[in-house]
């Protein structure tokens, strides 16, 4: 039995009841997204927000997505969006990240083909690119895109990833905060202003965007004289010279200047407030157009085929949010399902039962490997991890205390 007793009850900044919301198979553990380059150790998070009759933000926005929502109304909004910034010339007039997953091969080929627009097309690379999520990539560019493949000095991305690992069970951090900063890097340096990216915070229930088509400029810019007042992994950017990372191999974690963002008009827009958003119609609309291809077999930790499925250490994110939060990867699959219309709230409880927490075994010796850490030491930071308000230690091993039902 673990000695748990100094520890505090609830770890993660996390609300200490847990209710599961009663539309979909969500939790109210469930995190908003943050601000990466503030994200602590000792941080709070911010939690979907649930209402009175127990719905959660997630929900009630997709009430209004199929409800209320003047769909034809946003198209006008990015018409005259796309006709603001249309290139007369042949310069690219729109920078569109993404990995050619199926979201960003849909926003990138309506853009071209429906808007007329000419996007430049940018990938932060994946930690380890599996061989589907590699052959998507190359189908992307195939289709018809140009791109510029940004992969970050692999000596530093694997030690970031490893302090994120230790320091906040979060391997994905640095990953993330690259991923926000390079469709701004790329539209500065090459004078070009729109920049769309797929999905927005609203589909998962942040507030922040129900109504806004905007990515607010604080994600990926700060002012200059604050620039460095960040921290990567869960270590203040000045300590990461002390282990021995230069600040010359860290530009791609290092916001861009607000400064030069204003001066150059930059101007960052999500496609799913202009278009209704369904991932299961963008992976049809990719596979057809582009050819995109889903997975022959399931991903760990879910039932789903076609989704994040490009970096091999990706499994390693979701069981991540499963051990701290108690919500798996077939949670958030099932949840955006149900809320979506393909399933009913009673097959997600099934998915959810049958798939979370499913270990993912596959890459793992490639995980350990990649961040440089032995087996031993990875559990001990996963069961570190766990909070004593959602896991309890029985005598056939750790059991989450509330399940969806
Ligand atoms: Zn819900």
């Amino acid at each position: 039995m673990v000695d748990r007793s100094n520890e505090p009850r609830v770890k993660w900044g996390l609300p200490e009841t847990v209710q599961f919301c009663t539309k979909c198979v969500v939790s109210n553990q469930r995190p908003s997204t943050v601000v990466e380059y503030e994200h602590g150790k000792d941080s709070r998070k911010p939690t979907i927000f649930f209402d009175d009759e127990g719905v959660c933000s997630a929900c009630r926005y997709h009430h209004r997505k199929y409800h209320e929502i003047d769909w034809e109304q946003r198209e006008r909004e990015l018409l005259d969006l796309c006709d603001r910034h249309r290139s007369r010339d042949g310069s690219y007039d729109v920078v569109v990240p993404g990995s050619g997953g199926k979201d960003s091969v849909y926003v990138g080929h309506i853009l071209k083909h429906k808007y007329g627009m000419n996007p430049l097309t940018v990938t932060w690379a994946p930690h380890r690119y599996t061989d589907i999520g590699w052959r998507n990539f190359q189908n992307w560019i195939d289709a018809g895109f140009d791109n510029v493949l940004v992969t970050p000095n692999g000596k530093v991305h694997r030690t970031l990833t490893r302090f994120a690992f230790e320091n906040l069970l979060h391997p994905f951090q640095p990953f993330m905060i690259g991923q926000k900063n390079v469709g701004p890097r790329l539209a500065l340096e090459k004078g070009i202003k729109l920049i769309m990216y797929g999905e927005s915070q609203a589909e998962g229930g942040s507030l922040l965007n129900a109504d806004n088509p905007r990515m607010p400029n604080s994600f990926f810019a700060r002012p200059r004289d604050r620039l460095r007042s960040i921290e990567v992994g869960g270590v203040p950017f000045d300590q990461l010279v002390s282990y021995g990372i230069p600040e010359s191999e860290l530009q791609p974690y290092i916001p861009v200047a607000l400064e030069d963002v204003e001066a150059a008009g930059i101007d960052v827009h999500f496609m799913s407030y202009y278009k209704l958003w369904r991932p299961q119609d963008n992976y049809y609309y990719a596979a057809e157009h582009c050819g995109f291809e889903a997975n022959p077999e399931r991903s760990e930790g879910t039932y789903s085929k076609y989704a994040s499925l490009d970096d091999r250490i990706d499994g390693f994110h979701y069981f991540t949010t499963y051990i701290k939060f108690g919500i798996g990867r077939a949670t958030y699959d099932a949840a955006q399902e149900v809320r979506n219309g393909h399933i009913t709230r009673e097959e997600a409880v099934a998915l959810a039962h049958k798939f979370d927490g499913e270990f993912p075994k596959k890459y793992f010796a490639e995980f350990l490997d990649y961040i440089g850490i032995t087996e031993q030491r990875f559990w001990e930071l996963i069961d570190n991890g766990r909070s004593a308000h959602l896991w309890e230690h029985t005598d056939s091993g750790w059991k989450l205390k509330h399940q969806v039902r």
